[in-house]
C-alpha cells in the first residue's frame, strides 16, 4: 500500500471491508485486552491484595471505571483541536503502557498511581481509533455499520483474551508452576503492558495505510491558505496530561470526588456542546440534535448492561450453578466473557445481515435499530427474571438459562453499541468528530456510575437474607430494569420520524 493514499482512494475501497479496518482492529483488540485485562483484576485485586472493604472496592471500581470513559471526552476534544487522531493515539497507548508498568513493577504499593496512568491514557486512545474507523468511509456508504460491527468484533476478542488470562494468572490458575507465587500480580500487569507495546507497534505500521486520516488539524488562516499549529500547543497537552495525573490519583481515591466529577462533568460537556453548535449551520446542528439523543438514551443502556460488572457478579457468584452445557464451568467468569463470546460468534453475522437487508431496502433505520436494542435488552433482562423458575431451595439457578439471558442481551447491544459509533462519525461535523466520538463514551462513563448505584440499591435490599431471599430480590431488580428497557425501545420507534427528521440524509 502506498503512503500516499488520498481519502477518496481509500474511501472507494472494493469488497465488503477497506483493508486498513484490519489493522485498526488489531490495535483496537490489543489496546482492549489491556483495558479488559485490567478490569478483570481491579476488584478481586483490591480485595484480595490490598485487603479494601468489598463495598470500597466497589465504589472504587465504579469510580475508576467512569473515570476512564470520562476521559474519553478530554482525549477526543484535544485530538479534534491539536493532536490529530494518531498522535492522540499514541499518547495515550504511551501512558497506557506507563501505568501498566508502575502496576507491573509495584501493584501493591503504586495501585492508584498506575490506574490514574491508564485511565488518563485510554481517554486518549479509545474514542480516536473509533473515529478513523469512521473515516474510512463516505459518507452514506451503506457498508459503514457492518465495518462497525466487525471493529466491535476485535473489541470484544481482546476483551474475551485479556479478560480471562490476567486474572486467571494473577489468581494462579494459569501458568502456576512458571511464576513464582509472590509475582504472579506482577506478570499479570505486566501482560497488559505487553499487549499495548504490540498495539501501538501495529498502529505504527497501519500509519502509512491510512493517507491524511488523523494527522494533526492545521490552522485555517484569512487569505485561505493553512499554517500547522503552534509546536507548544502539542506540548501543553502533553504537559497538561502529565499534571492531571496527581490529580486523577486522589480522585480515585477518595469516591467522594467521583460524584462531584460526575456533577459537573456531563453539564459542562453539554455547555460546551451548545457553544460548538452555535457555531454550525442549522442543518449541521440538527444532526449535532440527533447525536445528542442516541447519547442521552445510550446512558439508560449501559446503567442496565452494566450491572454485569457489579450485581450480576454478585448474583452469579450467589445464584448460578456451574453447568453450561455439559461443561463445569465458573459462573463468574462465564458472566465476564460470555457477552464478548456471543459478540465474536455473531458481529461478523450482523454485519452480513445489515448488508444483506440494506441490499433489499429492508434494513431498519439507526433508530428502529436502537429502539430494537433497547427492547432485546429488556428481553434478556426479564430472562433474567425467570432464572428464578429453574433455582432450587437454596437459591441456586440455572446456569444454561442465564447464558440463554445474556444471549439475548448480547443481540442488543450489537443493535446498539457498534451502531452508536457509526452513527456518532456520520452525525458529527468534520471538527467535532472525536468530541462527539468522547461523549459517546462520557455516556458510558454515566451509564457505569448509574449501574454501581442501581446495583449498590438492589443489593441493599437484599442484605441479610437467605441465598434464596436474595435471589428473589435481584431478579425483582432485573424485571425492574427489563421493564425501562423496553419502555425506552417504544418510546424510540416511537418518536423515530422525528429523529430522522434531525438526522435529514444521515441513515
Ligand atoms: N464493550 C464496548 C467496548 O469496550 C463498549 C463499552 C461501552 O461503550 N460502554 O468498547
Amino acid at each position: 500500500m502506498s503512503q500516499n493514499l488520498t481519502l477518496e482512494e481509500i474511501q472507494n475501497f472494493k469488497g465488503k471491508y477497506p483493508k486498513q479496518i484490519w489493522s485498526l482492529f488489531f490495535s483496537e483488540m490489543w489496546e482492549r485486552f489491556c483495558f479488559y485485562g485490567m478490569r478483570g483484576m481491579l476488584v478481586f485485586f483490591m480485595i484480595d491484595q490490598l485487603h479494601f472493604e468489598e463495598a470500597k472496592s466497589n465504589l472504587q471500581y465504579g469510580a475508576i471505571q467512569a473515570f476512564v470513559y470520562a476521559f474519553t471526552f478530554v482525549g477526543g476534544l484535544f485530538a479534534d483541536k491539536i493532536l490529530g487522531f494518531r498522535k492522540s493515539l499514541f499518547w495515550g497507548g504511551l501512558m497506557m503502557i506507563i501505568g501498566s508498568m508502575i502496576l507491573a513493577y509495584e501493584p501493591h504499593t503504586y495501585f492508584f498511581e498506575g490506574i490514574a496512568f491508564t485511565v488518563i491514557g485510554t481517554g486518549f486512545f479509545k474514542p480516536n481509533i473509533s473515529t478513523m474507523v469512521g473515516y474510512l468511509y463516505k459518507h452514506g456508504d451503506t457498508r459503514t455499520d457492518a465495518g462497525f460491527s466487525l471493529f466491535y468484533a476485535g473489541i470484544n476478542l481482546g476483551a474475551l483474551i485479556g479478560g480471562y488470562l490476567c486474572i486467571a494468572i494473577g489468581k494462579g490458575q494459569l501458568l502456576e508452576n512458571l511464576i513464582a507465587v509472590e509475582h504472579r500480580w506482577n506478570v499479570a500487569f505486566g501482560l497488559a503492558a505487553v499487549v499495548m507495546v504490540i498495539s501501538l507497534i501495529n498502529f505504527y505500521f497501519t500509519k502509512r495505510s491510512l493517507g491524511p486520516i488523523g494527522l494533526q488539524p492545521v490552522q485555517h488562516l484569512a487569505n485561505g491558505e493553512t499554517k500547522p499549529l503552534e509546536r507548544w500547543k502539542e506540548i501543553a497537552v502533553y504537559a497538561g496530561t502529565l499534571l492531571m495525573v496527581p490529580i486523577i490519583i486522589q480522585m480515585v481515591n477518595n469516591t467522594d470526588y467521583t460524584d462531584y466529577f460526575m456533577y459537573t462533568i456531563g453539564p459542562a460537556t453539554l455547555i460546551y456542546l451548545f457553544y460548538e453548535m452555535s457555531k454550525v449551520n442549522s442543518s449541521e446542528r440538527k444532526k449535532l440534535y440527533a447525536a445528542l439523543v442516541f447519547i442521552l438514551f445510550s446512558i439508560l443502556f449501559w446503567g442496565i448492561y452494566e450491572q454485569a460488572g457489579g450485581s450480576l457478579s454478585i448474583f452469579a457468584a450467589k445464584n448460578l450453578d456451574t453447568s453450561l452445557v455439559g461443561l463445569n464451568l465458573d459462573p463468574n467468569g462465564v458472566n465476564n466473557s460470555g457477552g464478548a463470546f456471543f459478540i465474536i460468534l455473531l458481529a461478523p453475522l450482523f454485519g452480513l445481515l445489515w448488508i444483506w437487508m440494506a441490499k433489499k431496502k429492508i434494513e431498519p433505520n439507526t433508530v428502529v435499530k436502537f429502539g430494537l436494542g433497547f427492547i432485546l435488552l429488556g428481553v434478556g433482562y426479564y430472562a433474567l427474571f425467570y432464572t428464578r423458575l429453574f433455582a432450587n431451595a437454596d437459591g441456586v439457578t440455572s446456569l444454561n438459562f442465564f447464558t440463554f439471558a445474556l444471549l439475548i442481551i448480547t443481540f442488543g447491544e450489537l443493535c446498539l453499541s457498534p451502531i452508536g459509533l457509526s452513527i456518532m462519525t456520520k452525525l458529527s461535523t468534520p471538527n467535532l468528530q472525536g468530541m462527539m466520538m468522547g461523549m459517546w463514551f462520557l455516556a458510558s462513563a454515566y451509564g457505569q456510575y448509574a449501574a454501581g448505584i442501581i446495583g449498590a440499591n438492589m443489593s441493599e435490599a437484599k442484605s441479610g437474607s437467605s441465598n434464596y431471599e436474595s435471589l428473589i430480590a435481584y431478579t425483582t431488580g432485573y424485571k425492574e430494569l427489563a421493564l425501562y428497557a423496553v419502555i425506552a425501545g417504544v418510546v424510540l420507534i416511537i418518536i423515530s420520524p422525528m429523529i430522522r427528521k434531525l438526522m435529514q440524509e444521515v441513515k
